[in-house]
């Protein structure tokens, strides 16, 4: 399927250094722990923690959307659960793409009820033409249009994850 690159490989190591340091200085040498969002946001978070000079936990969500490839329809199961407690936690959930919001505000709500010290969210991208639910972001790197994106962790039918840069997917199937 043709792919058009949108966002190059220099211009996002460049942005996620600048959010890793963003979160250094906001949680001034407390811990911290990075709650990805299976499998979208992978490639993102492991670049982003790598510029987060803190003590860092990282545990991993995972979730099924209910809905078809490109459209979200707010019922989000987690098929994988956190491995260890967050109570008491400072908590950073990570994202690949806010797109109607649904997703992270069920997230952000299932997660709060945990009693974390913290929780904010950071997310590679947002599509705010696309908003259903208001949320906060408080780390983001990118705003997109409404166009349907792959690549650095993001997918069409499992594809295109491994591409190093973001690139918008242009047939008119998709
Ligand atoms: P939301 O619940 O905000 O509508 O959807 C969030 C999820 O939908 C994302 O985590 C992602 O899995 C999927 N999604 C939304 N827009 C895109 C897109 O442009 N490209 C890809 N690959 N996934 C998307």
């Amino acid at each position: 399927m043709p792919t058009t690159p949108l966002i190059d490989a220099g211009t996002i190591a460049r942005r996620v250094a600048e959010l890793g340091r963003a979160i250094t200085e906001d949680y001034g040498g407390q811990d911290l722990v990075v709650v990805p969002v299976l499998k979208g946001s992978y490639m993102f978070a492991a670049d982003l923690v790598r510029h987060i000079d803190l003590d860092v936990a990282i545990d991993f969500l995972g979730v099924r959307s209910y809905g078809n490839q490109q459209e979200s329809s707010g019922v989000v199961q987690i098929t994988t659960d956190l491995s260890h407690s967050i109570e008491g936690k400072h908590v950073i959930l990570v994202e690949d793409i806010v797109d109607t919001g649904l997703t992270v505000a069920y997230l952000h709500e299932n997660l709060a009820t945990r009693q974390p010290a913290s929780l904010k969210v950071a997310s590679l991208l947002h599509k705010p033409s696309r908003t259903r639910v208001p949320v906060e972001i408080d780390y983001l790197g990118f705003t997109v249009d409404d166009v349907f994106i792959v690549g650095y962790g993001l997918d069409f039918a499992q594809k295109y994850r491994n591409l190093p840069y973001l690139a918008v997917v242009t047939d008119d199937e998709a």
